[in-house]
């Protein structure tokens, strides 16, 4: 299916305009105040006649499809492919980001790819995808566009999946998420000292976001923590952070922690050493939480799937690559305990591959 052509200025949402002319952005807790002409912090929202726009509807950085684990959701219909794509810019300033090319990116010769939401929704039909993955970038600051893409797949039978930092607003959340089936979402850190000082940001949003998703929605949430040595990794900080997410978000929300690598402004720190990883683990389910993975790392137990009532392992992960499963649908099959998320009656097959495409 050939794509249409594909207007760049889209009529954004959430927007003022305020008492002294300028536009107010309201989709993330920035608040950028635009002059005519002027691009907001995320470069893709700009005041364009004095109307706000989204300069990248139906751009993208480019399409691949990789396993579900890899966004990583662990419990959405483990073993699935989804067809993952960005576009550019983002609405939060990492210093570690380790995907910079794409969200740091200021030319739109990068959005090589163009595509409606029909057409990829059709693609993923196709190809035989369980879901769509707006990742790479953060949605947020292209969410007409995210959304637009959800409402055709969900058309065509098809999951939505936001890869996310959490950061945005009141307005834009239930707007955003009303859309979406599944999410993950980052949890940088722990303070608003490590999201002001690495991330140009704050905290507070995020935590609101969590438990918006959490306590408002049916949409399916899993959460990601990226540890850096020496940065958000101190026992007393996961201690922390283990307790609000059982308090707020309960025992069964899925928690990933993963390896930083040296990027982009943050060269300075090490690798997270595999150590790291499974000291955090074990922390998290000390304070309770059942489902606890690590990842970027070659750790069989810290990947897989235990079961929470009789301890057996359920889901036998190395890498995306899924072996032994002990699930009969939502449940144990030796002790019958259910297991939260969403399972088919069988794991999918897609395995490691990562497939690169063009849809344009
Ligand atoms: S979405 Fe972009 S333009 Fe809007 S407030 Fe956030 S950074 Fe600024």
């Amino acid at each position: 299916m050939v794509a249409p052509v594909i207007q760049s200025n889209y009529p954004a949402r959430w927007w003022q305009i305020l008492p002294d002319g300028r536009l107010e952005c309201r989709a993330c807790p920035r608040l950028c105040k635009l002059q005519a002409g002027q691009r907001g912090f995320c470069f893709v929202r700009q005041n364009v006649d004095n109307r706000m726009v989204l300069t990248t509807y139906g751009r993208s950085s480019g399409f691949c499809i990789d396993p579900i684990e890899k966004k990583p959701l662990n419990h959405f219909f483990p073993g699935t492919s989804v067809l993952s794509f960005g576009t550019a810019g983002c609405n939060l300033g990492c210093r570690f980001c380790q995907n910079w090319d794409i969200s740091k990116a200021r030319e739109f010769d990068r959005l090589a790819d163009q595509a409606s939401p029909e057409a990829i929704a059709a693609a993923a039909q196709k190809l035989g995808c369980w879901s769509v993955a707006f990742t790479y970038n953060d949605p947020v600051i292209f969410a007409e566009y995210a959304m637009d893409v959800a409402d055709a797949c969900r058309e065509a039978g098809i999951a939505a999946v936001a890869v996310t930092a959490g950061y945005m607003t009141e307005e834009s959340r239930p707007d955003f998420y009303r859309h979406m089936d599944a999410a993950n979402v980052d949890l940088k850190g722990f303070t608003e000292e490590f999201y002001h000082r690495n991330c140009y940001g704050e905290l507070e949003p995020v935590l609101d976001t969590l438990k918006y998703l959490r306590q408002a929605t049916t949409v399916w949430l899993e959460v990601t923590t990226l540890l850096i040595p020496g940065e958000n990794d101190s026992d007393r900080e996961l201690g922390e952070a283990a307790d609000w997410f059982v308090e707020s978000l309960g025992p069964d929300v899925p928690w990933h922690f993963t390896a930083f690598h040296p990027d982009y402004k943050m060269l300075d720190k090490p690798r997270t050493p595999p150590a790291t990883l499974t000291r955090a683990r074990g922390i998290a389910r000390m304070r309770g939480l059942r489902y606890v993975y690590t990842g970027n790392v070659h750790d069989p137990d810290g990947s897989s799937t235990w079961c929470p009532g009789c301890g057996r392992r359920l889901i036998e992960r190395d890498g995306y690559e899924l072996g032994d499963w002990q699930l009969k649908r939502n449940c144990c099959a030796n002790c019958g305990f259910e297991i939260a998320g969403h399972f088919a009656a069988e794991h999918g097959h897609w395995g490691n591959r990562r497939l690169p495409l063009h849809l344009g």
